[in-house]
């Protein structure tokens, strides 16, 4: 008899459904909204960096890279962290380049955590974290950054470490509240992961984009931090080049070719002809990240103001491109409810706190708005946010 296939997923992704961001910018397309959901820019990173992958492509470098990364962009990785934050790193064995942030999370995850280990994660976390716990059958141990600062309770931290603690999953800045961790903050992570031998991957894919007289310092740059951290950034953020998906895992010989040894199964490798061009914006002086910080910050000002006269309470962030709102000022409960009425209510798209929470409650008055776009498209979206008010 031949039956009907029902295909089931494994139990592995129960409940982890369809991303937010996804969902979200779907929706955005279906109903024209303007879409301040999906973290992405409207406009293309620097031209020089465009021709400088155009004549890669045209000049044959179309097959395989390396699985550790094209050496140029292993060393343009190197060189970029000692130029910024002075650590010194081996470009041969201290640097893998992985298709995004993303991948680097999942390999690092998978590479170095086994099934039943803990994982402290800050909440509201990134959603592939707890997609990457779950697949290497981890469990997560969220501590949360709560409303309105979103600092980070080092009591708390401590409280959530247990013998089965593997490691510790840092975001700064952070994504979605925009908190910076602070000096004091860093420093307590670090206390307590050398108090507990644990190890901390942090992704710090926002290291760029912060504000006013803030800036982002490493965690592997503290005592006791650079044998046990794994740091993660991407090309993505820092030069508007979301879609290329140029990451990479920097730190310990040890941390990076655990992660390589995933690594190399996921992908093994990809973005040839991006590699070299990514190498080139790294090397771009200081006035592009002086610029483009500024610019990001005239934009989170824009929009700041205009929902906080909308009716919002806003939390403005100190770093990345995403702003916070509390929407019960405007008679709204449920983030949730709120982001998935708004394209008919408003044709604006954002995204909701709560799915980024084990702790719902927390999260439910929350929004997030993404300010990395023109100021035409946020002065737009601002006026037809207007129409909560009447
Ligand atoms: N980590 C955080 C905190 C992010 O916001 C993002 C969003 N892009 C990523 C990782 C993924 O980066 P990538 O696009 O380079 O994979
Ligand atoms: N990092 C982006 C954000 O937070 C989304 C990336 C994605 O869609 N996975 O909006």
């Amino acid at each position: 008899m031949i039956g009907i296939f029902a295909p089931r997923s494994a139990e592995r992704l129960t409940g982890l459904g369809t991303t937010i961001f996804a969902e979200m910018s779907a929706l955005a397309l279906r109903t024209g909204s303007v879409n301040l959901g999906q973290g992405f820019p409207d406009v293309d990173g620097p031209r020089q960096v465009i021709e400088a992958a155009v004549q890669a492509l045209r000049s044959g470098r179309n097959q395989y890279a390396p699985g550790w990364g094209v050496p140029e962009l292993r060393r343009a990785i190197a060189q970029h962290q000692q130029r910024f934050y002075g650590i010194a790193l081996d470009p041969d064995t201290e640097v893998v380049v992985t298709t995004g942030a993303t991948e680097a999370i999942a390999a690092a995850l998978l590479g170095l955590v086994n099934p039943g280990d803990e994982i402290i994660v800050l909440e509201p976390y990134y959603d592939s974290y707890v997609a990457c716990i779950a697949m290497v059958g981890g469990v997560r141990v969220p501590v949360t950054l709560r409303a309105p600062d979103f600092r980070l309770d080092l009591d708390e931290l401590a409280q959530a470490v247990t013998s089965r603690t593997r490691a510790i999953l840092l975001n700064t800045p952070h994504n979605p509240t925009g908190s910076v961790l602070s000096d004091d903050e860093l420093r307590g992570i670090a206390e307590l992961a050398c108090e507990h031998d644990l190890m901390v991957i942090t992704d710090e894919v926002y290291e760029h984009l912060t504000f006013d007289a803030i800036r982002h310092r490493p965690l592997c740059t503290y005592d006791g931090m650079l044998d046990r951290t794994l740091t993660i950034s991407s090309a993505g953020k820092t030069f508007s080049f979301t879609g290329w998906k140029i990451g990479w895992a920097t730190g310990p010989a040890s941390l990076v070719t655990a992660a390589m040894r995933a690594k190399q199964f996921l992908t093994y490798t990809s973005g040839a002809p991006l590699q070299p061009a990514i190498a080139e914006a790294l090397g771009l002086d200081d006035t592009y990240f002086d610029d483009f910080r500024a610019d990001l910050q005239a934009k989170r000002d824009r929009l700041c103001a205009g929902l906080d006269a909308v009716g919002f309470d806003v939390y403005p962030p100190q770093g990345t491109y995403f702003v916070t709102t509390d929407i019960r000022p405007l008679g709204f409960q449920s983030g949730y409810e709120f982001c998935l009425e708004l394209p008919g209510r408003c044709g604006v798209v954002a995204i909701p706190h709560e799915v980024f929470y084990d702790d719902k409650e927390a999260g439910r008055p929350l929004v997030r708005w993404a300010f990395c776009k023109q100021e035409s498209v946020l002065d737009e979206a601002i006026e037809r946010l207007g129409r909560l008010r009447s």
